[in-house]
């Protein structure tokens, strides 16, 4: 299995309807996992998909309609049911820590795991967490209420050792790392030998954007420029335009020409009105802008990068 994927848990946008659910992804990285945004329901498809919640520290919430964290305080109730021990992270708008504080108040007991609340400023770009391998940053959307996108980033990668050099000339273990993150050696002989003689260039670094919920915002190009996948919200087709710019959403076209723009490797639309119960017209739509579209439905699980 790809060690970077991106699950969708629920596709559709402010009502459950056509058996999609409200907005949730699942992200894995390597060891780590996040959530972005949790709509009602995202438990039940956590358990449906058979995803481990271990390894789930992070949690990332765009902005305060319903259909983005009602299901939040649902799945942090089950974690303490399991007993949960270690940390959570959340990242959201201020007023999400009141809510989840507030729930905790009117029961029993507070959350007996520690809950550290991260509120996003809305002011620009933010680094909002980073570990060893990647780094995710605010992307600012346009919507009716303040709302945030993410930007995961693997940071660059060591380089890689060529195996034949390491006998050549002589290199211990413990002098491997630093060669790896660039470093030249110096041989028994008191030679130095070069670093690109002892290496190749690493991997390449891969990104996924997600911005949901937002109108068509020509600005947002610089914020995903060539990332390798970019979610970006459809809600309606190009024939309800007006009523997208009403409601601070978008159409699939307009998901197109961001991603054209921006010239990303793959476009993935989501966050369906329900007024839509088949969603080939809004493929198609967007597809005659940016051919490599897909779909975001429940359960499908993409490659990051595209393959
Ligand atoms: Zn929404
Ligand atoms: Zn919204």
């Amino acid at each position: 299995m790809a060690e970077y994927t991106l699950t969708i848990l629920g596709s559709n946008s402010a009502v459950p309807a056509h058996d999609r659910y409200p907005t949730a992804q699942f992200l894995k990285h390597k060891q780590s996992s996040f959530l972005i945004d949790c709509g009602e329901g995202t438990q039940f498809q956590l358990n449906k998909y058979h995803i481990k919640r271990g390894n789930l520290n992070h949690i990332f919430i765009s902005h305060m309609h319903g259909d983005h964290y009602f299901g939040l305080v649902g799945l942090l109730n089950s974690f303490k049911l399991n007993n949960r021990q270690h940390e959570l992270h959340i990242y959201g708008p201020p007023e999400l820590d009141a809510i989840i504080r507030l729930q905790a108040d009117y029961t029993d007991a507070q959350w007996p795991y520690p809950i550290f609340f991260h509120p996003h400023s809305f002011e620009g770009v933010e680094v909002l967490m980073e570990n060893d391998s990647i780094r995710v940053h605010s992307i600012p959307l346009k919507h009716k209420i303040p709302c945030n996108g993410f930007l995961f980033r693997e940071k660059p990668k060591l380089r890689k050792i060529v195996a034949s050099s390491m006998e050549k000339y002589g290199v211990h273990h413990e002098e491997i790392l630093a060669i790896k993150k660039g470093g030249d050696f110096v041989a028994a002989s008191g030679e130095v030998i070069a670093n690109a003689l002892l290496t190749e260039d690493s991997s390449p670094s891969y990104s996924y954007a997600y911005c949901s919920d937002t109108m068509y915002d020509e600005d947002l190009v610089q914020y995903v420029q060539g990332v390798d996948v970019l979610y970006h919200e459809a809600t309606f087709k190009s024939d309800s335009e007006d009523k997208a710019l009403l409601r601070f959403h978008s159409t699939a076209r307009q998901a197109a020409l961001i991603a054209k723009a921006a010239n990303v490797g793959q476009l993935i639309i989501g966050h369906y009105s329900a007024k839509y119960k088949k969603l080939d017209e809004l493929l198609t739509e967007a597809r005659e802008i940016f051919p490599n579209t897909e779909l975001a439905l429940e359960g499908k699980v993409f490659d990051i990068p595209a393959c």
